[in-house]
């Protein structure tokens, strides 16, 4: 490092807070730091704009009804269409507009650019074959596939013709596949042949076959989408009876048009199995207008997506992230959405940043798991490219420490773009809690404060809020459209699982009912929101309960440290002790020191009660597809239990490497 780069190191270290770059905030859709009173004042009514950004066949009466708490329903009423607020609106002005930029992983195949015209035939071809298939309004249609553009066809196909669609991730084991496809009574699936993964093509209608074979109920159709041509020839499949070639069906409906089914508002648009860090999957169900309107908007206020835009998020479309910021917010908007089928580090590890570079990408939105990798790679790769396209940069799915935070701002950002660090879940639909990053300061390490409408609190076990700097428990006090509307078949888990805890279960006033994420948060005096992790993330070591992500971030705060998992494992005299595993970046090693380094670095930051008891050094760390730390599979190596299910890992050999490791030691 040059000694500039050195003082700039050390500023960026101390700086906790961040104005957003005057240059954005002077462009920014949402500008105007009034809206919070706004929208205070003029609750639930202040989210008729939201409503008011998608075209409606039929309009609401009614904006809330909150008759019969907790199931809410959102614009009463009124009937609409997603796939025609995803596409035919936006044909007249914008049909020549790319809506899907698709970037395969092999760098020597064409990428493939639907316009808002071409995709609009593609999904009438493609809802008109799934008629003739037998797939009528309210049948749900499971999808297995990875980031094909054959994938957000489906999904739009499904909602023109009101079949609510369930995406299970390609990554996801065969297993998984049955288990959701009988728990949603689905019984027909799109898959695909396969997917390109580091170089390779990977066989992925075997994995789909050997789920289709567990599957309890009927299995009426399968569409199996051609990824890989001649390239997966070697797999030597052939299509099952009631198994059909997508191209061909596409080709048969040639011209078809679909007219779009009327939906009313509260008509489910989708199921979601959550990422299951938790144990059983549970089937989130998301309605037509409040999830679309939710989707729009903060797409709209927070990722300050415009229709000229070149938008990239970096998720898959087989978790919540990409639904709700690949495909309905971006599409409802009429922007560009960057559709990527690969890994970053592919067949470099700058390839994000080339991309960025070539289609002059205005967003990025990915995860601290990609930011801590991209920061243990080093700054070298992005450095290779021109990212000056870059307006805002966003970030989702964990809490980022404030050292890989300032990493992405400075390294990607040029420190002229806000970063918006946004918590929410598969059951929220989108975004809660984030800077509006045209109107609020960002605090590294703090997602923020609740949007504007969002009545978010931090709470003790009795519910009464804590005092500023104490870590609680996040609640959400007040309905909000985007919000699930119940547990697929099972209002009773509904309730148990995210109302119970704070709310009288027996009251009809919805001023009783609370929302539990199920998550732990401190607020600060600004009301800055610092969510924690999982409620039971936490350890609690001879009576002290500690938050497993601060641990983690003093531990990445030490430098030379990528990333950190610490879990609680049992010890004879403190009940729980620290357990951490540690990633170290590119250059440094596992050595004593090292170890040596970060207990002193862990007693500083919190003290000497969360000192780790062993760190485990390892080149990776157990995750699910959706890039998150499977935490009770190291908790059974640290207790040497017996492992727990891995199947909805992304790496399930880690889990022994590690396993093995700390045996040795
Ligand atoms: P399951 O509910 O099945 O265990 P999951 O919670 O991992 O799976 P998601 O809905 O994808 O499934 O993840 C939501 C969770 O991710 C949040 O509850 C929170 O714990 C975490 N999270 C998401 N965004 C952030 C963020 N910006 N900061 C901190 N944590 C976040
Ligand atoms: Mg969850």
């Amino acid at each position: 490092m040059s000694d500039d780069d050195v003082q700039l190191e050390a500023r960026l270290e101390e700086q906790e807070e961040f104005e957003p770059p005057a240059e954005f905030v002077e462009q920014a859709n949402v500008s105007d730091a009034g809206i919070y009173d706004e929208f205070e004042e003029n609750w639930p009514e202040c989210w008729e704009g939201a409503a008011g950004m998608l075209d409606w066949d039929e309009g609401y009466d009614q904006v809330l009804d909150d008759s019969n708490p907790p199931f809410y329903e959102w614009f009463t009423g009124g009937s609409l269409n997603a796939s025609a607020n995803c596409l035919d609106r936006h044909l007249e002005e914008r049909g020549e507009e790319v809506a899907i930029e698709w970037i395969g992983e092999p760098t020597d195949e064409d990428d493939r650019t639907f316009t808002y015209e071409e995709l609009h035939r593609e999904v009438n071809e493609f809802a008109a074959a799934l008629r003739e298939r037998g797939v009528g309004e309210d049948d749900v249609v499971t999808m297995y596939m990875p980031m094909v553009p054959e994938l957000p066809v489906a999904m739009l196909a499904c909602a023109r013709i009101g079949a609510p669609h369930s995406v299970v991730f390609a990554g996801f084991s065969a297993e998984a596949l049955a288990t959701r496809m009988d728990s949603a009574d689905s019984e027909y699936l799109v898959t695909c042949d396969g997917y390109y993964r580091r170089g390779d093509p990977l066989d992925h209608l075997d994995k789909a076959n050997e789920g289709l074979s567990m599957v309890e109920g009927d299995v009426s159709d399968v569409v199996v989408v051609d990824r890989l041509g001649p390239n997966g020839d070697d797999f030597g499949h052939d299509l099952a009876g009631n198994q059909h070639d997508y191209d061909a069906l596409v080709e048969e409906q040639s011209g078809a048009t679909v007219d779009p089914v009327g939906r009313d508002a509260e008509d489910m648009l989708f199921l979601m199995y959550t990422s299951g860090t938790t144990g059983q999957p549970k089937g989130v169900k998301h309605t037509t207008a409040g999830y679309l309107a939710w989707a729009a908007w903060t797409s709209h206020a927070v990722l300050d997506v415009k229709p000229d835009d070149t938008y990239f998020c970096a998720a898959d479309i087989g978790w919540i992230t990409g639904h709700s910021y690949i495909v309905y917010g971006p599409l409802a908007l009429g922007t560009t959405s960057v559709m990527y089928e690969g890994t970053p580090d592919y067949p470099e590890r700058d390839r994000l940043w080339e991309i960025i570079e070539e289609y002059g990408v205005n967003q990025l939105y990915t995860a601290p798991t990609a930011i801590r990798a991209f920061m243990k790679w080093g700054s070298q790769f992005p450095e290779r490219h021109d990212l000056s396209s870059l307006r805002l940069l966003g970030t989702v799915g964990e809490p980022i420490n404030p050292r890989a935070w300032k990493w992405y701002y400075k390294h990607i950002g040029d420190e002229s773009c806000p970063v918006v660090d946004t918590w929410w879940q598969t059951e929220t639909g989108g975004m809660m809690v984030t800077t509006l990053p045209g109107v609020k300061n960002m605090k590294p390490g703090s997602a923020g404060p609740p949007l504007p409408g969002i009545d978010a609190r931090i709470v003790d076990t009795n519910g009464e809020e804590v005092e500023a700097g104490r870590a609680g428990y996040l609640t959400v006090n007040k309905p909000w459209p985007g919000m699930l509307r119940t547990l697929y078949n099972n209002d009773e888990r509904f309730i148990e699982e995210y109302w119970k805890e704070y709310s009288d279960v027996d009251s009809d006033d919805p001023d009783d009912w609370v929302y539990f994420p199920e998550d732990g948060a401190k607020i600060d005096d600004d009301g800055y929101i610092t969510v924690l992790g999982r409620v039971d993330d936490v350890i609690n070591v001879s009576g002290h309960r500690l938050g497993t992500m601060e641990i983690e971030s003093a531990i990445v705060g030490v430098e030379g440290v990528a990333e950190a998992a610490v879990v609680g494992g049992n010890h004879p005299v403190k009940g729980e002790a620290v357990y951490a595993y540690v990633i170290l970046e590119d250059g440094y090693e596992g050595s004593e020191e090292m170890s040596d380094r970060i207990v002193e670095g862990v007693e500083d930051a919190i003290g000497p009660i969360a000192r780790p008891e062993d760190v485990v050094f390892t080149p990776e760390l157990p995750k699910t597809r959706s890039g998150k730390i499977m935490r009770r599979l190291l908790e059974d190596i640290a207790n040497e239990d017996e492992l727990g299910d891995t199947s909805t890992l992304r790496n399930p050999d880690v889990v022994e490497d590690i396993r093995v490791k700390v045996q040795e030691e």
